[in-house]
C-alpha cells in the first residue's frame, strides 16, 4: 500500500513528461530504467495528456509521476535522472521547448534541499496541475516537506488555470 511507504526516508517520487518522438514509448523506457542499483520503482500513476507551457507552439505533453524507492542521495538520484535523460537522447534546448524527455526530482522522503544543482521539494510542483493531478492519484496523503500540506490538499488549492490534464484512456 503506498500509504505505508509515504513519508519514510526512501521513499521519493519523479515526474516524467514527454512531447516528442513516441511520448508514451519514452515514459516507459524511462520509467524502465529507472530501476537500477539504489533504486526501485514502486509504482505509477496514469499517463496524462496536457498543453504545453509557455509561448513556443509544440505537442501537447505526456505526464505521469512514479514511486521510487531509494537508497541514494538526493544528489546521487538527481545525477540518476541526467544521466537517464541523456541515454534516452535528450538535447537540452530553450527552457519552454519540446522535450524528448523530461524528469524531475519532486520529493525525496522528508528531505529538504536548497543547493545550486538541486531544489528539494521541487519549487514549482504547487503550481503545476500536470504534477499534482498524476502525484495526487498515485500518494494523495503523502505531506508535501516543508509545506505542512498532502499532494491532495495542494491540488484542491491550485488556482483555476488554462491547465488541462486529461487521463488517456
Ligand atoms: P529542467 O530539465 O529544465 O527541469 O532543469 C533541470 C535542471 O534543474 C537540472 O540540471 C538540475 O540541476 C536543476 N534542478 C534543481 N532542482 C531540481 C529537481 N528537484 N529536480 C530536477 N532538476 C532540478
Amino acid at each position: 500500500m503506498a500509504d505505508e511507504r509515504e513519508g519514510t526516508p526512501g521513499c521519493g517520487y519523479v515526474a516524467l513528461g514527454a512531447n516528442l518522438g513516441d511520448p508514451s514509448a519514452m515514459l516507459a523506457r524511462a520509467t524502465s530504467a529507472l530501476d537500477g542499483p539504489g533504486l526501485r520503482v514502486l509504482g505509477r500513476a496514469r499517463l496524462f495528456r496536457t498543453r504545453p507551457v509557455g509561448p513556443i507552439p509544440q505537442p501537447d505533453f505526456l505526464n505521469t509521476v512514479v514511486e521510487v524507492e531509494s537508497t541514494l542521495s538526493p544528489l546521487e538520484l538527481l545525477d540518476r535522472l541526467l544521466q537517464i535523460e541523456t541515454t534516452l537522447g535528450r538535447v537540452r534546448a530553450e527552457r519552454w521547448g519540446p522535450r524528448l524527455i523530461d524528469l524531475d526530482l519532486l520529493a525525496l522522503g522528508t528531505a529538504q534541499v536548497q543547493t545550486p544543482r538541486l531544489t528539494l521539494p521541487h519549487p514549482e510542483l504547487a503550481r503545476r496541475a500536470f504534477v499534482l493531478v498524476p502525484w495526487a492519484e498515485l500518494a494523495p496523503g503523502f505531506v508535501v516537506p516543508g509545506t505542512g500540506r498532502t499532494v491532495a490538499q495542494l491540488l484542491a488549492a491550485l488556482a483555476p488555470g488554462p491547465d488541462e490534464v486529461i487521463p488517456l484512456p
